[in-house]
Order: structure tokens, then sequence, then C-alpha cells
């Protein structure tokens, strides 16, 4: 029995909080809030007649700390669950530590306005001490790890699928499977098809800026030293045959939790992220951002300021509309290379998850189903207590047993493989 604020009520949201309404013996009250309290009162009409769950709604702006901290003094949840725009972590992690209470997200921290001078020395100083340059990493945020610990409270970062299931499956291929891991290819295929000539399947912002960054892999040198190497966008490109999916072009790009896991799995010497793209995406993408589209910077237009990338998000399919339209599967999951009982073992765990199918269970596509049911599986074990460890963490810090049973028990179960085709 607990109490969840919700921050957040887009694509990943919807999905979560109709999970968590499955899930009344957790979640027996839970307040959806954004800034648009409408969509959230239209959700919560919804789902109020088929759940034990009391959902309350609530309009909050939670780029600023102080709004939340306000929010969260009325409501006093056990846990704040921020599946709102990864622009808002910092803001809901201040207020959480203001009032004393647990906090979760799906994406690590960047900033909204990247050319704020504040922001940018920092990012500086970091592009040449780490060697990557993609806007988001987790330096922000673990900053807060002693403020956490000191509190008595946790902090869980990146649960949805990639980051967030994909560290629990290195977690659970280190428990289970090997003595060491010496190398992990996250993959992630989404082989659904919308039908629109361009669309993104998550917020258009986020996604554009994830793909058209620069990529980047964890790499080990002859003495032992890892670092990493940054590439040209999209310049690494293999071709992969996913179950259930077949045969797709995949690319290499820079992902939040290579970061964390360089870190936290012992004597890992490479980690690398491929994600597939078809060659219209790319195309389009390539000449959006060719005419300064995918641009963050305000341009001032018939006397107003608009910043293109959200003239273009304006322009563009809502992702929670795609649902109805999408068909095919997305397989993500992780091939991993190491020792066991000191023979060399390859390991493939992964999920394969059914657009349509998701729509007639949800009402959304499979890349919200597969974000959304995480980040109810991870609110539901830092409020269970199965996953409580004050301090800031990502998923591979915590026990990934109960939390793959209990994603296999709202909807996706994992798939292995013990002798997979590794990636060159
Ligand atoms: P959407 O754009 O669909 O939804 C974003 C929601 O955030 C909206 O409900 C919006 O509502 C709310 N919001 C935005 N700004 C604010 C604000 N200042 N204050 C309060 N609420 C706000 O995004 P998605 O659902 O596609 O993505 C949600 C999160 O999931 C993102 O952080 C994304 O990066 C992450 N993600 C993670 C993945 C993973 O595998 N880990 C994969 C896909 C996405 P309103 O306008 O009413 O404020």
């Amino acid at each position: 029995m607990a109490r969840a604020l919700i921050i957040g009520c887009g694509a990943v949201a919807t999905v979560a909080i109709k999970k968590c309404c499955t899930c009344s013996e957790v979640f027996s009250e839970i307040c959806i809030a954004s800034r648009h309290r409408e969509n959230c009162e239209k959700l919560a009409q919804e789902l109020r007649p088929n759940t034990k769950t009391v959902i309350t709604t609530a309009a909050v702006d939670a780029d600023k700390a102080e709004n939340v901290a306000k929010l969260i003094k009325e409501y006093k949840p056990d846990l704040v669950m921020n599946i709102a725009l990864p622009y808002q972590d910092l803001a809901i992690m201040d207020a959480c530590l203001e009032c004393g209470v647990n906090y979760m997200d799906t994406a690590n921290y960047e900033p909204e306005n990247i050319d704020d001078p504040e922001w940018r020395k920092v990012y500086d100083k970091r592009c040449k001490e780490q060697g990557f340059s993609a806007y988001f990493d987790y330096s922000w945020q673990w900053a807060y790890k002693e403020k956490f610990e000191k509190a008595g409270l946790t902090a869980l970062l990146g649960s949805g699928f990639d980051p967030g299931v994909s560290q629990a499956y290195c977690a659970y291929a280190l428990k289970h499977q090997f003595d060491t891991i010496e190398e992990i290819d996250i993959l992630d295929c989404n082989g659904g098809d919308h039908g629109y000539k361009f669309a993104t399947n998550f917020n258009p912002e986020i996604n554009l800026r994830e793909v058209s960054a620069p990529g980047s892999y964890w790499d080990t040198d002859e003495n032992g030293k890892g670092h990493w190497v940054e590439i040209p966008a999209m310049s690494i490109k293999r071709e992969y045959n996913f179950d259930e999916v077949g045969q797709k072009d995949m690319y290499l790009l820079h992902h939040e939790e290579i970061e964390s896991l360089a870190q936290n799995i012992p004597g890992v010497k490479r980690i690398r992220f491929f994600m597939t793209f078809g060659q219209s995406y790319l195309d389009h993408m390539r000449c959006l951002e060719d005419v300064g589209m995918l641009s963050t910077q305000p341009i001032k237009f018939q006397g107003q300021d608009i910043v293109p990338i959200q003239f273009l998000k304006a322009l563009l399919p809502d992702p929670a509309s795609l649902g109805p339209r999408t068909v095919g599967k997305t397989n993500i999951g992780c091939i991993f290379k190491g020792k066991k009982d000191g023979k060399d073992k390859t390991y493939y765990l992964y999920n394969v998850c059914d657009h349509q199918e998701c729509y007639k269970e949800l009402g959304s596509q499979a890349i919200a189903y597969t974000t959304g049911v995480p980040a109810m599986c991870g609110a539901m074990m830092v409020l269970t207590g199965k996953w409580n460890k004050p301090g800031v963490h990502t998923v591979e810090e915590f026990d990934p047993d109960p939390f793959m049973e209990a994603l296999t028990k709202y909807g996706l179960p994992w798939q292995e493989n013990f002798n997979p085709v590794l990636v060159d």
C-alpha cells in the first residue's frame, strides 16, 4: 500500500500509469501531474472505473523545484516517479531531497538549453576529460549521491528499457551466467512500421538529439585502462538478424547506460550500443539537421521566438498516436562475452515485444510499452523495499531477480540464447 506521485502523462507515463492501476495492492494511490492537468484528468477518468487505485491529478510545472516541492508537501507521496522529460530531473531531485521522498526516472539529465553558458562550461570540461560529447551524462545526478545517502533516500535512475532493463540484464548475466563479463553489446531493434515517412517513437526532441549526436563506445587499451572512443554520428554500421524480426541495419550510438556499466561491471573491457534505423528515417533526419530544424537555439520568426526542434515536434505525429498504425516487433537485449568456470562463454538475453499486442492491451505502441512497464516495475521495487539503497543508483546496482520477475509478470518476459551470433 503506497502512494506515488507520477510527473508526466505522455506516451511512456501513460503505459506506466495503466500498469500501476493493475497493481493496486502496491500502487494504492497515485497522483498524475503535468503542466496540462486536463491530459492527466482525461487519463484518470478513463482508468477510474476499472481500478482500485485511487487516482487524483494536479497541474505542476516541474521545471522549478519549488513547484514540485509544494505538490509533494500537499500529496505526501512515498515515491516521485519522474516520467516527464530529462530536463526536469534535477529540479525534481531537489524537491525530493527537500521533502524527504524517494525518487525515480527513466532518462538521465540533460539541459533544455544547451547554449546556457554556465552549463556549457561544465560540458566543455567534461568533453575534454571524458572524451564523449553527448549532451547528457550522469555527472549531474551522481553529484546528488551524498545528499541522498545522508537523507536515507533512494534515487533510482533510468528505469526504462534502455537504460533500465538493459542494465538489469547485465546484472542478471553477471549474477547467474558469468564469473567475469568482458564485452557487452546492447542491441536495440525496432522492427515496427507506422506507415509514416518520418516519425519518432518517443519524444521527438529527445530522440532526435540522441540520434544526431556523435556515437561512442567504451574500450580498454593494452594497459587495461578503460576509455571512450568517439566516432562521427552513424559511422559504424552493422547488419544483424534479429529473432522474430529479421535482418536489420543497426548503427553504433552513444547511450547513457554505457557510462554506468563501465563503472559497475567489474573487468568489463568493451561496451557498445547499437540501434536499428531504416534508410528513410536517416535521410529525413540528415536533411532536417542540414537545414537547421534540429537546432535548440531560438530564432526570431515574424516577431516571435521559436525553437526549431520544438516547431518540428509540433509538425510530427504525436508518438502516443502511433499505436493503432504500428505493426511489427521490437527486439531489445544484450549479447555478453566473458568467462564461466575458466571457459569462454557467450550469452544473449533479450525481449521481443509486438506493437499490435501492446496496442490491444494498453492502446500504446511497443516503444512506450517497453519503457513504461520497467518504469512501473522499478517504482514497485522501491515502494516494496526490494530496492532500497540510500544514494543515487542505476538499475545494475540492484538485485535483478525480483525486477525481472516483475517484468515477466507485467508483460516483458525475457528470452535466452546460449550460442548467439556475435557482432563484429
Ligand atoms: P512525451 O513527450 O510523450 O511526454 C512528456 C510528458 O512530460 C508530458 O506529459 C508533458 O506534459 C510532461 N512534461 C514536460 N515538461 C514538463 C514540465 N516542465 N513539468 C511537468 N511535466 C512536464 O515523452 P515520452 O513519454 O515519450 O518520454 C518520457 C520520458 O521517457 C523521457 O524522459 C524520455 O527520454 C524517456 N524515455 C526513456 C526510454 C528508456 O528506455 N529508458 C525510452 C523512451 C523514452 P505537459 O506538457 O502537460 O507538461
